[in-house]
């Protein structure tokens, strides 16, 4: 039998409030090892998708009503946030969120916490700044005083010090100038390709996510549209001239 995706979202719908339904019957999946790029406008539903995989829209009175999230082969409904960064499922989400008083060593040593409930006793950094040199050399600064790309790497830096096998990553691009926006996706390209580390790509900037991704969803409110490989999406028409700017 072949090996099961390491993430399957089947047909799962979800409503906020036990009153607004924002996913209606979705699917998709991210086979181990790969980049899937999930592309839409704003407010097709992609962030509430991020959460529900990773269990996060109860804090928003938001809930999956039908279907089924598996990781690993397993139904993961009924499995803590916390539970699943320590399975290897790591929600990096849209803004960042890191700890703007805390230096970046602070930072990632909070980032142990969810794995061990008490931080590692003398956590290794290594291979996050062997990734973004940046960050060593500001290790020992205050986050908050980052600029807005080196937060992003602060993000996907906390990422990998939980050594996940899926990375939920929210808008890398957003509010990135071109040349952040590049050096940063070609990192997160690097990441995968160097440790097989998979991810599901939610991304305005459909561009730079392609570029990075092996598959791709499109979904508009709720629903998906078009799915498939890169080379099928950037030859299609509706993706070019809606999601890539060519006529
Ligand atoms: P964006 O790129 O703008 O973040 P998105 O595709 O990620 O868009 P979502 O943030 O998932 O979209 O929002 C999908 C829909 O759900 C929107 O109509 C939004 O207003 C609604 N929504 C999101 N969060 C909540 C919430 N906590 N309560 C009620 N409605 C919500």
């Amino acid at each position: 039998m072949a090996a099961p995706h390491l993430l399957e979202v089947d047909n799962i719908e979800v409503v906020y409030n036990r009153t607004i339904q924002v996913l209606r019957g979705l699917s998709l999946v991210v086979p181990k090892g790969r980049i899937v790029a999930l592309l839409g406008s704003n407010g097709a539903g992609k962030s509430t998708l991020l959460k529900a995989v990773s269990n996060l829209l109860a804090i928003e009175d938001g809930a999956v009503t039908s279907g089924a999230i598996r990781f690993a082969g397993e139904d993961i409904a009924a499995l803590a946030p916390h539970t699943l960064v320590r399975r290897g499922l790591f929600h990096v989400m849209e803004g960042r969120r890191i700890f703007e008083d805390l230096t970046v060593e602070e930072n990632l040593t909070a980032a142990t916490f969810a794995l061990t409930g008490r931080g590692a006793s003398k956590p290794s950094f290594e291979r996050v700044y062997s990734y973004f040199p940046r960050l060593h050399e500001r290790r020992k600064g205050l986050a908050g005083y980052l600029s807005g790309g080196e937060q992003q790497m602060l993000a996907i830096g906390r990422a990998l010090v939980a050594e996940p096998s899926l990375i939920l990553l929210d808008e890398p691009s957003l509010g990135l100038a071109p040349k952040m926006m590049e050096e940063i996706f070609t990192i997160i390209a690097r990441i995968n390709a160097d440790e097989g580390v998979s991810m599901l790509l939610v991304e305005q900037n459909a561009t730079v996510a392609l570029a990075v991704a092996h598959q791709g969803y499109i979904m508009e409110t709720g629903k998906l549209v078009i799915e498939g490989s890169v080379d099928k999406l950037i030859h299609d028409q509706d993706v070019r001239e809606f999601y890539l700017g060519f006529g």
